[in-house]
């Protein structure tokens, strides 16, 4: 199958999109957060589609993309007022909320929960899309499974060239890093994923915000979770990645110390300097924490080869974006954290 990669700024491109998701074909879509691999969310044979594109594990749910917020009545029912509310304040964007799921959804969509995860993207020619499909778009992150996510559409080529027929290059994504994810199932909202709308800005709608396990700890894989695609292993490229916390100088320290031929840095851009003969890759800038959240996903993407031995990589502290990035990059070690101020 060859696979065309159209830009979203040409004519045909919405149409074509809209034409192959309503025949049950796989579209790769831009979106603000990074590129997802979208299918008729309603049609179970496309989403079987979906899974089998990125060898995603069957138990792992979809988020459904829909063009106008009000659709959200058409696929869950029992929505509380707070779920208005973070309509009102945080949509169009990387919000995803988890409600009861309405009959028209089919059970491989949900991956057999009785609730439905949705979202309204921030990307005007992904809205046009979906818009003009008349259907609600079923779309993971384009990714192979278990790889780092796509924020461009040559990481969506990289991953699906000759099994997808189109690709739209809507350019690099803004936010860089997945949908934050809320449940409004329970009394409390849940936070099960972090991402482009900080835990601060949804407690100052929602009031009160638990936030789930499987965001601070690495979680069994035969555990029972609430959002079953955060037990998986994510975002990592192949080797052995482990983060080295603490201040620049006694990180660079203690890196510069452990470095062997083969490995590799993955640092703040101000830090470059220090790292001088230790083959680093800057992903962004400390200082401006947006542009690690951007950057993340490229940098992983990059040291996803196999000549690298091992990454030691820096992870910006705080909340707002940077509590996102914590989360993608802790994952990514699989939780293993030196700390440079008391290692040897
Ligand atoms: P991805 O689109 O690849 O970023 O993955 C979607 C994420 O949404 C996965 O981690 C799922 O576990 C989560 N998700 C989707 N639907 C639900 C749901 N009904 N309940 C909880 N989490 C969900
Ligand atoms: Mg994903």
């Amino acid at each position: 199958m060859e696979t065309l990669v159209i830009s979203a700024n040409d004519k045909q491109c919405a149409e074509t999109a809209a034409e192959l998701l309503k025949q049950g074909q796989l579209v790769a879509l831009p979106t603000e957060t990074v590129y997802g691999l979208g299918a008729d969310g309603l049609n179970p044979e496309a989403v079987a589609k979906i899974f089998d594109a990125k060898g995603r594990p069957q138990d792992n749910p979809l988020i459904l993309h829909i063009a106008d917020p009000k659709d959200l009545e058409k696929l869950c029912h029992h929505i509380p007022e707070s779920a208005w509310r973070l309509v009102e304040t945080f949509w169009p964007g990387p919000l995803t909320m988890v409600l009861p799921a309405k009959e028209i959804v089919p059970k491989c969509t949900t991956a057999g929960l009785p609730t439905v995860a949705v979202r309204c993207p921030d990307n005007e020619i992904t809205r046009q899309i979906i818009a003009l499909a008349g259907v609600p778009i079923a779309a993971p992150s384009a990714n192979l499974s278990g790889k780092p996510s796509t924020t461009t559409a040559q990481h969506v080529l990289n991953d699906h060239k000759g099994n997808i027929p189109m690709i739209v290059d809507g350019g690099a994504c803004r936010v860089g890093v997945e949908s934050t994810i809320v449940d409004l199932t329970e009394d409390t909202p849940r936070l099960l994923r972090p991402g482009g709308i900080t835990p601060e800005q949804l407690q100052a709608v929602l009031g009160e915000l638990t936030v789930d396990k499987a965001v601070t700890a690495q979680i069994d894989k035969d555990a029972v979770v609430k959002a079953p695609g955060m037990k998986y292993k994510h975002y990592a490229p192949q080797c052995q990645v482990v983060i080295v916390s603490g201040s620049r100088e006694k990180a660079a320290e203690y890196i510069r110390r452990h470095y062997t031929s083969g490995d590799r840095v993955l640092c703040f851009q101000e830090e470059l300097p220090l790292y001088a003969g230790c083959n680093p890759l800057s992903y962004g800038k400390e200082a401006d924490v947006a542009t690690l959240s951007a950057g993340l996903f490229d940098a992983l993407r990059q040291l996803d080869d196999p000549s690298v031995h091992k990454v030691y990589a820096r992870c910006p502290v705080g909340g707002g974006i940077a509590y996102a990035v914590q989360n993608r990059l802790k994952k990514a070690a699989a939780f293993q954290i030196i700390d440079g101020e008391a290692a040897v």
